[in-house]
């Protein structure tokens, strides 16, 4: 019921299910390898700052839903 934004995902760049969450996504879909080369890549490019940051605070924690 409650809207929440779409998430998109900073390593594959794709847009996330509603239902999913980043974290989910991240566990489900990427190894650890892939996500430890893709922090590595974001800070590897000197000058060239991350476009965007690592992990976007995304979750249940603010806005909408308490899902405590
Ligand atoms: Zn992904």
């Amino acid at each position: 019921m409650a809207f929440e934004p779409a998430v998109d995902c900073p390593v594959c760049e794709t847009t996330l299910a509603p239902d999913r969450t980043l974290e989910d996504h991240l566990c489900r879909n990427h190894t650890q390898e892939e996500l430890a080369r893709y922090l590595v890549g974001a800070h590897d490019e000197a000058g060239q700052p991350a476009r965007r940051a690592v992990l976007p605070s995304v979750g249940p924690g603010g806005r909408g839903g308490d899902l405590r």
